[in-house]
């Protein structure tokens, strides 16, 4: 199992609070594994899909050469980096592109804090979402939007940006989730019942949500949000499409 360092399993990283995790963009490792075209360091600060959150790219550097990281999977907890080249086994600086990070990092908080939202205004769940660069989507349900809904919802959001609100992360005992959590903001269901301990997103007294994904530590940095548009994905469910300005 590697141990992956922008959740906090690194013992290096140990008293770092965890959302600053999320901002490390360069890291030592030790290559323990390659393939034919991959390399699986004993930590990792790239961020391997899912969730919705596309992988990190960046390079990996060594004494001898570098090598181009395309693409971050993570498959029965081994974390695979694709590589143009394969690195030897030995030591290696990691360094993730710091752009398309940061630009996920912005987008996936805008996500809680608009799912946050929208849950509490409407009492919409959100069913799914997809994290790009530069616009993201969120599926509700039960979810019938009018311009007006859509109107409001954008105003609480970028009144929220404006007020400064803390991002925290931090790991909590399921069963304490289970009671802190309304079942209809997050599916608790989905998650595995052999864990017992979960990692959780905190925007403020907005939202809290099970999350795995890397985020900013303060909802300024998102910026402005703008909902580019409404459209209809079947009985009751509804998807909202946004950009950052
Ligand atoms: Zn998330």
């Amino acid at each position: 199992m590697t141990s992956v360092i922008y959740l906090g399993q690194d013992a290096e990283y140990a008293s770092t609070p965890m959302v600053e995790l999320n901002y490390i963009k360069e890291f030592r490792a030790r290559v323990v594994e390659t393939g034919p075209n991959y390399a699986v360091l004993d930590r990792t600060a790239f961020y391997a899909e899912g969730g919705g959150q596309p992988s990190d790219t960046g390079q990996m550097h060594w004494e001898a050469g570098t090598a181009r990281v395309s693409k971050v999977v993570k498959q029965g907890g081994i974390v695979r980096h694709l590589v143009d080249t394969v690195p030897p086994k030995g030591d290696v600086t990691g360094s993730v592109d710091w752009e398309r990070r940061y630009a996920h990092m912005r987008m996936h908080t805008a996500q809680h804090l608009l799912s946050g939202l929208v849950f509490q205004m409407y009492g919409a769940r959100t069913m799914g979402n997809q994290l790009y660069m530069d616009y993201s989507h969120v599926d509700f349900a039960p979810a019938s939007f009018t311009q007006e809904n859509l109107a409001a919802v954008e105003k609480a959001f970028n009144e929220a940006v404006e007020s400064g609100v803390q991002v925290t992360i931090y790991e909590e005992e399921r069963r304490v989730l289970e009671e802190r959590i309304e079942e209809e903001r997050a599916i608790m269901d989905l998650i595995p019942k052999g864990i017992r301990r979960l990692r959780v997103v905190q925007i403020g007294d907005v939202d809290l949500c099970p999350c795995a994904g890397t985020h900013v530590r303060n909802v300024s940095e998102i910026g402005r949000m703008r909902i580019l548009r409404r459209r209809s994905k079947g009985k009751d469910i509804d998807r909202i499409t946004y950009e950052l300005l």
